[in-house]
């Protein structure tokens, strides 16, 4: 695997590289095996495949959210190594934001609810990052996840509306043997957290009213910020002590 730090090599690379199929896998780090999925289902359907890791500062509208991200980069390195990446972009905040961010997509619609009312200014600091690295990358497939499925959709949207070629490709969400939603975030809980965490998804997956779980995951010490139908999927955002995880489901896999 090679490692790319700056832009205009990165940019070189993937001109030279242009008649090939390319996947994208854009992610913050700290993987885990949610992100070898996409890595898995890239290398399934391209010839090469590129990898970033980058902790973007302009989607935490929270500074301590951003401050203890959980980052090991020399365990990504050695997980994208086995998985036989082609190459891994590593850009520099000043190489990537040398406008200031002065430059902001800004969605008006699917960003003002859910994520977007819960974390203001998130979806303009993702959509923004993701345009700018896919303009650099250009890739054929972009593999995101299901996990994030708000985020997936606006990228989606944001590509047609923008006329980008990339081809946005939502894979499955990644779960433990409990069914909770394997998130870098997890690795921030403690052993007794993460048991509790374990519940959100149980409930979610549940028959019950929205009410009647927002009332079970309560009583179990989670601080519910949203529970949201929308489309044929159900939205959850919970927080457990300091710890804000999300998930969602299809409405049609309810038991
Ligand atoms: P992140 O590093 O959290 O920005 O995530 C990078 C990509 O990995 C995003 O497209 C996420 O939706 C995806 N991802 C994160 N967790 C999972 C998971 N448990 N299963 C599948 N994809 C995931």
């Amino acid at each position: 695997m090679k490692i790319i730090e700056s832009v205009q090599e990165m940019r070189s690379i993937c001109k030279e590289n242009k008649l090939k199929l390319s996947g994208f896998v854009p992610t913050m780090g700290a993987l885990h095996d949610g992100h070898k999925s996409l890595c898995v289902a890239s290398k399934a359907n391209n010839e090469i495949t590129i990898v970033s890791i980058f902790l973007n500062p302009t989607q935490f509208n929270n500074p301590k959210d951003l401050e203890k991200y959980p980052s090991n980069l020399e365990h990504d390195i050695k997980i994208l190594d086995e998985l036989e990446i082609d190459y891994l972009f590593l850009p520099k905040y000043q190489d990537i934001y040398h406008d200031n961010y002065n430059y902001q997509i800004h969605e008006t619609a699917l960003s003002s609810i859910m994520e977007g009312e819960h974390r203001p200014g998130h979806f303009n600091g993702v959509l923004t990052i993701v345009l700018k690295l896919c303009n650099i990358i250009q890739s054929t497939n972009m593999y995101l996840g299901e996990k994030d499925y708000q985020q997936a959709l606006l990228i989606r949207e944001m590509f047609s509306a923008l006329f980008v070629d990339t081809i946005v490709n939502i894979c499955p969400t990644i779960r433990d043997e409990y069914g909770l939603a394997l998130s870098s975030r997890n690795a921030l809980l403690t052993p007794e957290e993460l048991n509790t965490a374990r519940i959100l998804n149980q409930n979610l997956r549940s028959s019950h009213s929205i009410d009647e779980i927002i009332n079970q995951l309560e009583k179990n010490k989670l601080m519910v910020e949203y529970i949201t139908d929308y489309k044929n999927r159900r939205f959850a955002a919970v927080k457990i002590g300091s710890v804000r995880l999300i998930d969602n489901i299809e409405i049609a896999l309810m038991t």
